[in-house]
């Protein structure tokens, strides 16, 4: 009985791990076939200064929209194209397509225009042809490189190599480099010791707990004050209530970004709300 426990449970292993594999491999095609097809789109979320909410960047966030069935979520399509490697032509995209946004809020607002932050995941970093092709996207649309910044992450650089040699390629066009996340990857403070970013945008998660207690005002107070201290810009990640807000400017936060000040939208609300712009106060 035993014995035949153990075979079913091997035969049930299997067949899950086909079932995962196919539908990767099926997600996969479905991607291929999405980037041809033209199915990707970018929505923004607006960053913002505290106090005041005037908008001072966007984050380029890609949504796929397959035209037989629901949006699927990047958090599930982006570790496949990830592992495909379909990431570098999606990644090659998403750059083209923020940079073309990027330059008509140049050409309209200047020095004013909104920073404009693109995720490149770890695969992107360890692509030496990487930095070309920002370089080369940069200089077509004759944008200010200052106002162009590389969402990174602490997990991609960690270990130093290819990757942290591609970060600093990057900075030398000019570019801004942003840690993604910060706080939650392997070794947050010896990365800054090495790794030559601008930005760092502190986790959702310090956020959240900002009601909480007084050793997590601390640390979101610590992780303001280190960027401060090194010069660079604290972004606060996923700040969703008028309260974490205020907590936030009067912990020293600068920059905030989240549903509190607004959702994710179309490249087209952004230009609205650069034409009209709302004041939260
Ligand atoms: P991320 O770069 O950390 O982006 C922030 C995520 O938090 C976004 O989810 C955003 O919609 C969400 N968010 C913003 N404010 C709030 C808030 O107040 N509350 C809550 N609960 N969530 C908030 P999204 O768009 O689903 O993206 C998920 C992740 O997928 C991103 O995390 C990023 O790692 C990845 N991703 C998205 N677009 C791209 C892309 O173009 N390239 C790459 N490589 N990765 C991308
Ligand atoms: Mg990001
Ligand atoms: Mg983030
Ligand atoms: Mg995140």
């Amino acid at each position: 009985a035993a014995k035949r426990a153990g075979a079913n449970r091997y035969t049930e292993h299997t067949a899950e791990m086909d079932s995962t594999a196919q539908h990767d491999a099926d997600l996969a095609a479905a991607l291929r076939r999405g980037l041809d097809m033209g199915e990707f789109r970018l929505v923004y979320q607006p960053i913002v200064e505290l106090p005041g909410g005037r908008i001072t960047g966007v984050e380029a966030l890609v949504r796929w929209h397959p035209p037989d069935g629901p949006p699927v979520s990047p958090a599930e399509f982006i570790p496949v194209a990830e592992q495909t490697g379909l990431i570098l032509d999606l990644g090659l995209w998403v750059i083209e397509t923020a940079c073309a946004d990027a330059a008509r809020w140049q050409h309209r607002h200047g020095a004013g225009a909104p920073r404009v932050n693109i995720n490149v995941s770890a695969r992107q970093l360890l692509d030496p042809d990487l930095p070309d092709q920002v370089a080369s996207t940069i200089a077509r649309y004759r944008l200010d490189p200052d106002k162009i910044t590389l969402e990174i992450t602490e997990t991609a650089v960690f270990g130093g190599g290819a990757a942290l040699n591609t970060v600093h390629d990057l900075r030398d066009l000019g570019v801004g480099v942003a840690l993604d996340d910060f706080g939650t990857g392997q070794s947050s403070l010896t990365l800054l010791r090495t790794c030559p970013v601008t930005t760092l945008k502190v986790d959702k998660s310090f956020i959240d707990e900002l009601n909480g207690t007084a050793e997590q005002e601390a640390i979101a107070t610590s992780l303001s004050t280190i960027a401060a201290t090194l010069g660079l810009r604290a972004v606060a990640e996923g700040v969703e209530t008028q309260a974490q807000a205020s907590r936030l400017e009067a912990l020293g936060y600068r920059y905030a970004q989240g549903y509190f000040f607004a959702k994710p939208g179309p490249a087209a609300l952004i230009d609205a709300a650069l034409e009209a712009p709302v004041v939260i106060d």
